[in-house]
């Protein structure tokens, strides 16, 4: 393949976990992709290493304190280096790049992604807190600029590709499905007692420490479903989640005939990344393969929601609209923030969530920078709140 028909990736948030292994897929299949930017947000040995073995034309290096060594390791090289969170809405812009793969944790995703739109690059959506936060902006705008907007989350691309071919028909309802995390089946007076090392030890998957624990807290389905409402434009009533263990059948999406189609493969999320940024066409590669004789039994059961309360919280976010989902996302970007300093437990995590959306005042309809406020409003009330 010649330069200009190969993808140009820029990678935000590229020393993370969909990150590293995105750049795995890419230099598997390196007739297919160019690594045109690379960004981190402290983690400046990593993102030093990968840049001399990538040579992207652009870094970005978030803690501003970092700049120097970083250029001074990458001049010789001639990539150019640029620090702090301004520089990722810049660098986004660049000519060069097709698509951005949003692979950085939490609300800092939101303004980055909302400036690649503009500069009309292709998404390949991890950072889901974006489109919790704001999802009808986001989409409203992509559709605007004729961007796409693919999922990397394993179950929402389950459930892209359980729709190719079916664009003219109607979903009837989808169905997430939830590993259950590390304490599937406990109890609230277990769950009290429970320390953070057992929280960020995931049966099934190796992620970052926030998602980690959000999967733990069952957190994670909740901001899912409210991503799966905006990227398949589905009302909250058709949005089902449903715990499967073996986390095999990735998702499900039903049709208005009854029929239902499910993605399924071993969990590894290098699948979806490399889906996400290689759609429409699948690759060969030598990813291991499913065999049912490994799993003689998948299994399924009803979520928790009595003991696990923030998937409620977020069902209930979803349902009320408005700036909530942006309050529970900030409100839970705080507690997990303090659930891993060890300052709370872990079921004060939905407390704190439940507080701070009864108590920052609600925007049916708000705009960005009111979306932006709430944001900031949240997380001094949930400050407050842990005293
Ligand atoms: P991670 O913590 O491993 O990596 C986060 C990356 O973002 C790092 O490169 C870090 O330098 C950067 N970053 C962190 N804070 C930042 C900030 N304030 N500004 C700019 N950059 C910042 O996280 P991860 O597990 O790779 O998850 C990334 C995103 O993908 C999250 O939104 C997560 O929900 C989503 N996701 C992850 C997985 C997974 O398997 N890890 C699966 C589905 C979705
Ligand atoms: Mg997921």
């Amino acid at each position: 393949m010649t330069d200009e028909s190969k993808k140009h990736v820029a990678i935000l948030g590229s020393t993370g976990s969909i990150g590293t292994q995105a750049l795995e897929v890419m230099s598997e299949q390196a007739d297919r992709f160019v690594v045109e930017v690379l960004t981190a947000h402290s983690n400046s040995e990593l993102l030093i290493e990968q840049a001399l073995a990538y040579r992207p034309n652009a870094v970005v290096i978030g803690d501003e304190g970092k700049f120097e060594a970083v250029r001074d390791a990458l001049w010789d090289a001639g990539i150019k280096v640029y620090a702090g969170a301004e520089a990722l809405e810049q660098v986004v812009e660049m000519e060069e790049i097709d698509v951005v793969l949003t692979a950085l944790v939490g609300y800092a995703g939101l303004k980055p992604t909302l400036a690649a739109i503009h500069a009309g690059k292709h998404i390949a959506l991890a950072n889901k807190e974006t489109l919790v936060v704001a999802g009808e902006l986001v989409t409203k705008l992509a559709r605007e600029k004729g961007v796409n907007i693919y999922p990397v989350d394993s179950e929402h691309s389950a459930i892209f590709q359980c729709l190719v071919g079916e664009f003219h028909n109607p979903i009837e309802k989808i169905v997430l499905t939830a590993s259950g995390g590390p304490f599937r089946g406990k109890s609230t007076t277990e769950l009290k007692a429970v320390t953070k090392a057992q929280a960020l030890k995931h049966p099934n998957w190796e992620m970052g420490a926030k998602i980690t624990i959000d999967s733990a807290s069952l957190m994670n389905k909740g901001l899912e479903v409210i991503e799966a409402k905006w990227l398949f434009g589905l009302r909250p009533d058709q949005i089902e989640v449903i715990v499967h263990p073996q986390s095999i059948v990735h998702s499900l999406v039903q049709f208005e005939d009854g029929s239902m189609k499910a993605q399924m493969g071993l969990p590894d999320m290098k699948l979806p990344i490399q889906y996400a940024l290689a759609y429409p066409t699948r690759l060969q590669n030598d990813f291991p393969r499913f065999n049912f004789l490994d799993y003689p039994q998948l299994t399924f059961e009803q979520a928790d929601t009595r003991t696990f309360r923030n998937l409620q919280l977020a069902f209930d976010a979803m349902e009320k609209g408005g700036n909530m989902p942006c309050i529970l996302n900030a409100a839970n970007e705080v507690a997990v923030a303090a659930f891993l300093k060890e300052e709370i437990g872990f079921l004060a995590m939905s407390d704190l969530v439940e507080h701070c959306m009864n108590t920052v005042p609600f925007i049916a309809k708000p705009k960005l920078e009111e979306l932006i406020e709430s944001d900031e409003q949240t997380r001094l009330v949930a400050e407050e709140y842990l005293g």
